[in-house]
């Protein structure tokens, strides 16, 4: 019986059992479509990202002795849509049996799940064997819960994947020790070079140019820097761990205008395709902090541990628990457009100015930036959520809506009326300055409120507070902002309000 598996884009996951054995019955698809490139406009490096590893993956699987149906985005029997793709392959085949992974995008998921109740053949789905947790486990876990609080779900995922335990209590005497992770970094600690791999990505390029996809964002030195095979994967995990683990919590939260990627990993895109498991990452870590525990604190290794097992998998829990709904979801009712510059990076403002361009150039920036630069600034000036998503799920290598939409709309946004986060994102220029060197070199002054030189940052923030009194002012963590804000003069608050709503208008003259 002649069986079909689809392998999408993000399933590069080798050590799937799928591949333990091969069979002559079994033909394998993977499909470069416009459906994919086209349902939001992506960075360039994402899209060569997503297509060099999915052609290196087949030609894996071909080595291996698999059979391979690739279709490429220029062949003339692309159909360019996954239905179509799959009829094609179906009736050229004769095939009577079609499988697939199961997605972790829900557009994907019902696509799939439409598709497989019209058609007249076997069909079945498989779990992608990645994640640590179900789809729904997350769900279960705070069932008849009031809150969503990741600590709970993270101390409960320690405790039963046993990591950083000891006896029953967590190792170190000490659940998180994120109070540790909040260090400026001030050049006296260095940077190893980056390890950049130099993949040769001319002919995705030329192909991509040839289908006329429309991208965003840059792509100079025609070398792609990411790992895009597991080999390359396993080397940054182990370059992650021989030069960054050492510092990783210390700086996790620490921005500089020199260093886009300080003690970070860069494994997202690896580990969102499914190069790597979740699980290999933690264990290669914990193996690694075992054998040099005297050289590193406990405190790296908590820091990066708890961004696997706790913040990624709460996310896609998250994620399937509350889609479709999550993705309409505007509590803060904010209406705002996005400014040109951030598809151009050309503002005044130096923080934003330095991660706009990092995005743009590498399709890349950290945690911190993400959230406490451009997410903050989205936030203060009110824009709508479904335009900050489009952004984020376009501008990042790694941005898939399970992780993205999640991150954006509810850590960031707080458009989930606080879900995922307890109190809004949002901060003035003081933060900014305290984890950063941008305000340095900024045209605009940190200490400012209304002057013509005044930080933005620092009346969008009264000003925010303010409008949004009505979702917010109840808010038991927002209570000291907001009785600073009842304690300040009415005249000075007015002139904060005007010079926000000046810089809101006119976005792209800052
Ligand atoms: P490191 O700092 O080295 O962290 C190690 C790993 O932990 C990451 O590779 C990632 O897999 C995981 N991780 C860390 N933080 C998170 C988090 N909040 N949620 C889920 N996983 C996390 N991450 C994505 O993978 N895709 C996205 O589209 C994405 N969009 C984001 C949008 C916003 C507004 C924010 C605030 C965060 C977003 N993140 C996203 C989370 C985080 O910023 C990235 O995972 C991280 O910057 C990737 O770089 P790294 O591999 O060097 O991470
Ligand atoms: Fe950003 Fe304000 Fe600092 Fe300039 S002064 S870098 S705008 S926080």
């Amino acid at each position: 019986m002649k069986i079909l598996r689809l392998i999408l884009g993000d399933q590069l996951n080798i050590k799937h059992s799928w591949f333990k054995e091969t069979n002559e019955d079994v033909i394998y698809c993977l499909f470069e479509m416009r459906q994919e490139t086209d349902y939001v406009k992506h960075h360039i490096q994402k899209v060569i990202g997503f297509f060099a590893a999915m052609r290196q993956f087949s030609e894996v699987l071909k080595a291996q002795g698999h059979s391979v149906e690739y279709l490429n985005i220029n062949d003339k029997e692309n159909n360019q849509s996954l239905i179509a793709n799959l009829s094609f392959l179906i009736k050229l085949h004769n095939i009577k049996c079609f499988e697939y992974i199961s997605p972790d995008e829900y557009r994907l998921d019902k696509q799939l799940s439409d598709f497989c109740e019209d058609l007249d053949k076997e069909t079945a789905v498989v779990s992608a064997e990645h994640f640590y947790t179900e789809r729904k486990d997350l769900a279960t876990f705070f069932k008849g819960k009031k809150q969503y609080l990741m600590e709970n779900f993270y101390r409960d995922m320690r405790k039963k994947h046993n990591i950083l335990m000891v006896a029953g209590q967590p190792e170190g005497g000490k659940w998180n020790y994120d109070k540790s992770n909040r260090n400026k970094w001030k050049g006296d600690v260095p940077i190893p070079d980056y390890l950049l791999f130099k993949n040769d990505v001319s002919e995705v390029i030329k192909d991509i140019e040839t289908a006329g996809i429309k991208t965003i964002g840059r792509f100079d030195n025609k070398t792609f820097p990411y790992p895009i095979n597991r080999s390359q994967t396993l080397k940054q995990l182990k370059y992650f761990c021989e030069n960054l683990l050492v510092h990783f919590g210390d700086y996790q939260d620490a921005m500089h205008t020199n260093e886009e990627y300080l003690f970070h990993s860069r494994l997202s895109f690896a580990m969102n395709i499914k190069l790597i498991s979740p699980k290999d990452v933690v264990t290669t870590v914990m193996n690694y902090y075992r054998k040099h525990g005297d050289d590193i604190n406990i405190s790296q290794v908590e820091g990066f541990v708890r961004q696997i097992i706790g913040w990624r998998e709460y996310m896609r829990g998250m994620y399937w628990t509350f889609m479709p709904e999550y993705k309409t979801k505007n509590e803060l009712d904010n209406h705002n457009k996005l400014p040109d510059f951030f598809w151009t990076g050309d503002t005044k403002m130096n923080c934003l100015s330095k991660t706009i361009n990092n995005s743009l150039d590498n399709g890349y920036a950290h945690h911190i930036q993400r959230l406490m630069i451009t997410g903050n600034y989205a936030l203060l000036t009110q824009t709508h959520p479904d335009e900050v998503d489009a952004w984020y799920l376009g501008v990042y290598v790694d941005a898939i809506e399970w992780v993205q939409l999640t991150n954006t709309r509810g850590m960031s946004q707080f458009a989930d009326g606080g879900k995922i986060a307890t109190k809004p994102y949002v901060s003035s220029g003081s933060y900014i300055n305290k984890m950063s060197n941008y305000c340095v070199d900024c045209h605009y002054n940190k200490s400012k409120k209304t002057e013509d030189d005044a930080c933005p940052f620092n009346s969008l923030y009264w000003n925010f507070l303010d409008d949004k009194r009505e979702q917010l002012g109840k808010n038991f963590r927002m209570g000291m902002m907001y009785s600073l804000l009842d304690k300040m003069n009415k005249q000075v608050l007015q002139s904060i309000k005007k010079k926000a709503q000046h810089i809101i208008k006119h976005q792209d003259d800052y």
